[in-house]
């Protein structure tokens, strides 16, 4: 089978509203590595967006599936219950930053894990609004789409946003936006266009994903905790790209003093397979009365068994640890020939949520050239890497933590041509 005629069957199947960065097309994949059609190996520097921190099929997580496939694979949590979903729920709980005690409830995807959050936090505080942050970003459901804070092209031509949402500015110092900058804008926003006590719940991800990874800063943070506090507020971190050890911790709320009344999670969560989770204040989670909230197949046995496997791996194989390690070594290794490379502004992330960001050195702005003649390079030779941003001129680095030593070295040798190459 060939790459180009499966693309070709593709583009006359499918519709192009599905955006596609590769036109590889997967025939197996084991751990850092995936192997296309063609039987041509790629190092995965994507984990399918942040999905597989634990590596592809890691065996733990294949052999837990495959017991759960073997027992049941669906009754619906909301008909024949299981014990498994109530178990995972009880990790959660106790994991999640917050001395207070908490519940839990299992959806499938991100996005709809941010509707129920929403959801939530409407029912909880019987107030309507939200704000969000430009350049964040929480799905392409309607609430995920009012939500995400760019237009192009996530909102464009898809008419009516949900009413009372409300976007500040995210503090990104490298673009001229300062901590106290996105305050003040937040402030303006209770003067002029949203009565602080309508606000249900500030939204935020404590680093940017799609939009840049960006870090949200330790008193900026602080500083949300106490506004949300002032004005009954919940805070709402949405954790689908940041959690399970990503960014050296197990959630990035740990890197703050503060911590949010509400999380969701996805991605990383079930190592591949599809789950996602609302965890926060047990008194707001038992708001909705019985029925408001949950799914056909929210909770799957099948996503619960593997996210019990992910979660042991992380400890077991101490992924946080780990996670420090190789990103401590990409920014290294960047650091090391960032002088041979001016259009390099920025290399940053916690963890390994680690990005490069590029200017047009000539006209001084963001070049989502340099980063897209990067990436495409880089598949060139092998390496699967993602842009992201709001101007898509950073590169994003997503590679599984549990990736080995030896194709890590590989991989930093194919970043650095490729980066050097792109600039020629
Ligand atoms: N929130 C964040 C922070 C995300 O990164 C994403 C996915 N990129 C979502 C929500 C939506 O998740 P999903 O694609 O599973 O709906």
């Amino acid at each position: 089978m060939k790459n180009s005629a499966i693309s070709e069957r593709k583009n006359q199947s499918i519709s192009r509203g599905v955006g596609m960065t590769t036109q590889i097309y997967a025939d197996r994949a084991e751990n850092s590595e995936i192997w296309d059609v063609e039987g041509r190996r790629y190092i995965d520097f994507s984990s399918g967006i942040a999905v597989v921190n634990t590596g592809h099929r890691h065996p733990k997580v294949i052999e837990a599936v495959k017991a759960q496939l073997d027992r049941f694979t669906h009754t619906c949590h909301q008909v024949v219950p299981y014990e498994s979903y109530v178990r995972l729920a009880e990790r959660l709980n106790g994991l999640l930053p917050g001395k207070f005690d908490k519940k839990t409830i299992f959806v499938t995807t991100g996005a709809e894990a941010v509707e129920n959050a929403i959801k939530i936090a409407r029912n909880a505080t019987g107030r309507p609004a939200v704000i969000a942050f430009s350049g964040g970003f929480h799905g392409r459901t309607f609430m995920g789409m009012a939500l995400t804070g760019k237009v192009v092209p996530y909102k464009v031509g898809f008419g009516a946003m949900p009413a009372d949402v409300f976007h500040a500015p995210f503090p990104v110092p490298l673009h001229g936006v300062s901590v106290a900058d996105s305050l003040a804008a937040l402030d303006r926003l209770f003067k002029a266009d949203v009565d602080p006590a309508r606000v249900a719940a500030i939204i935020l991800e404590p680093v940017q994903g799609e939009g840049g990874f960006y870090e949200a800063p330790r008193d900026f943070m602080a500083a949300l905790r106490k506004i949300c506090d002032q004005h009954g507020m919940l805070l709402i971190a949405d954790e689908v790209q940041t959690g399970f050890a990503r960014t050296g911790k197990m959630f990035a709320m740990d890197h703050h003093e503060v911590a949010a009344d509400i999380t969701t999670m996805a991605k990383s969560l079930a190592g591949g397979f599809p789950l996602a989770a609302v965890t926060g204040r047990a008194e707001l989670m038992d708001a909705p009365g019985p029925g408001g909230l949950g799914g056909t197949y929210g909770g799957s046995p099948i996503g619960v068994a593997a996210a019990h496997a992910v979660l042991d791996v992380i400890e077991e194989e101490k992924l946080c640890d780990r996670a420090n390690a190789l990103g401590a070594r990409l920014k290294q290794r960047l650091q090391s020939f960032r002088d041979d490379v001016p259009e390099i502004v920025d290399i940053r992330g916690p963890g390994f949520m680690n990005a490069v960001e590029f200017n047009d050195v000539k006209k001084g702005l963001p070049s989502a050239e340099i980063a897209n003649a990067v990436r495409l390079k880089a598949l060139d030779k092998g390496l699967i890497l993602l842009t992201c941003g709001v101007y898509g001129n950073v590169i994003r680095f997503l590679s599984p933590i549990t990736i080995q030593d030896s194709v890590m070295n590989e991989a930093l040798d194919i970043l650095e041509s490729s980066i050097r190459e792109a600039r020629a």
